[in-house]
């Protein structure tokens, strides 16, 4: 074989720079309409937060398994919470203080850590709370803090956040979370029970008051309570 003719050199492997390419035009025609956004999801590797076994199909839209009867969600979906996550009103100022439900596999989170300062992120599974911090460090990032415990509760201490992202499904909106928005925060949690699930956008418009509308329909693993 000629130098330079291997598939890989070509950009014609499964994780290359091409089939990233591929995806991101999907989820543009799907109707990710933030360039940050679509930009992020260009540059964060997503087969080295998947199973080696899994790693041809990162770039493929679909979710996949990451231990612990858990999966890393579906591209569109992680650009789609992304991009709600990062709307403000006209005037506001950007977000940048981020509380994350749910690490998984820490996909989700080296997103937001690529767009905002700081990023607050919550597992109630040891194993793939460790894993994930240990992936991230060894990615370079240095914006994210990591707790291991149930996000019901949300992260007081850190608090309050102008964004929350939930990546497991609950059956009622935390309080805390509500709690722990600051005013003009934006909370993104998927709602309802297996089946049934909306993904809800609630904004924290004033100190009493908090506006919600539901915008797509989705599938997420069910929000737990306590550690294991
Ligand atoms: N954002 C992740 C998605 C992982 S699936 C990714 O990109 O890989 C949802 C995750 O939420 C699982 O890891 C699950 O263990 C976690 N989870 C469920 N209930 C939780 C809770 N109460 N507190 C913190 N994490 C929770």
């Amino acid at each position: 074989m000629k130098p330079g003719s291997h598939p890989h050199s070509l950009g014609l492997g499964l994780t290359s720079p091409a089939s990233r390419a591929r995806l991101v035009a999907e989820l543009k025609r799907e109707g990710i309409v933030d360039e940050r956004v679509l930009e992020t999801l260009m540059k964060v590797p997503r087969h080295e937060f998947v199973e080696e076994a899994w790693r041809g199909e990162a770039y493929k839209n679909k979710p996949l398994p990451i231990g612990q009867s858990q999966t890393i969600s579906q591209p569109y979906i992680v650009a789609l919470m992304t991009q709600l996550l990062l709307e403000v009103p006209p005037g506001g100022a950007p977000r940048k203080k981020v509380l994350e439900v749910g690490t998984g596999s820490g996909y989700q989170t080296a997103v937001l850590a690529e767009l905002v300062q700081n990023v607050f992120s919550v597992e109630r599974l040891k194993a793939l709370s460790e894993q994930a911090r240990n992936r991230l460090r060894g990615l370079g990032y240095r914006n994210i803090h990591f707790g291991y415990a149930d996000g019901t509760g949300g992260w007081a201490s850190h608090g309050p956040y102008d964004g929350i992202v939930v990546t497991a499904a609950a059956v009622d909106v935390p309080k805390a979370l509500l709690e722990q928005l600051e005013k003009g925060g934006r909370l993104v949690i998927p709602v309802g029970p297996p089946a049934k699930q909306s993904l809800r956008v609630i904004d924290r418009v004033s100190p009493n008051k908090w506006q919600s509308r539901d915008v797509a329909g989705v599938s997420f693993v069910p929000l737990l309570e306590g550690k294991a």
